[in-house]
């Protein structure tokens, strides 16, 4: 869990870049909601942190490894999100099995929240790149996409009331 404690943050740091990528390609949409996954990465470290701390677990926090600074492309860009999701996603089921194993209920039940939550995340990337898909590199059409995506609000996950 401490290891997935630093994904989740490595993640956080991933997306804050990715945020400020779009920032610098004028992409004030694609930029605040890549802010809001930074946001939200850090509270999905918290959720992991307060239930180690509720079941008396040592939580270690380990250095957090270099991203990437810049893409080919916001299409790329999204490629790569998903493509990290998706190893998130490997990575909490193998610790709900690894929970299973050793019959910690409670951490089984606790994760059922993230495996719910990998499922959204990878289809929210992936609704993305089909929308980056159809506008096929049409920068007016992109400029009205980009605009879209600042609608994006921010709501705490519900572990975390
Ligand atoms: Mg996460």
């Amino acid at each position: 869990m401490n290891r997935q404690i630093n994904a989740e943050l490595w993640s956080a740091y991933l997306y804050l870049s990715m945020s400020l990528y779009a920032k610098s390609k004028g992409l004030d949409g694609v930029s605040h909601w890549m802010y809001l996954q930074w946001l939200e990465e850090q509270d999905h470290a918290r959720i992991l942190q307060e239930y180690m701390l509720r079941v008396d677990a040592k939580v270690t926090l380990m250095p957090i490894d270099g991203v990437p600074g810049s893409w080919e492309s916001v299409y790329a860009m999204f490629k790569d999100a998903l493509i990290h999701e998706q190893q998130v996603t490997h990575m909490i089921r193998r610790m709900v099995k690894m929970a299973y194993d050793v019959d910690d209920f409670s951490t089984v039940s606790h994760l059922q929240w993230f495996i719910d939550e990998q499922v959204e995340e990878e289809d929210s990337v992936r609704s993305i790149l089909s929308a980056l898909e159809m506008l096929g590199g049409d920068s007016a059409a992109m400029y009205e996409y980009d605009k879209t995506l600042l609608h994006r609000q921010y709501t705490k996950p519900e572990p975390l009331g």
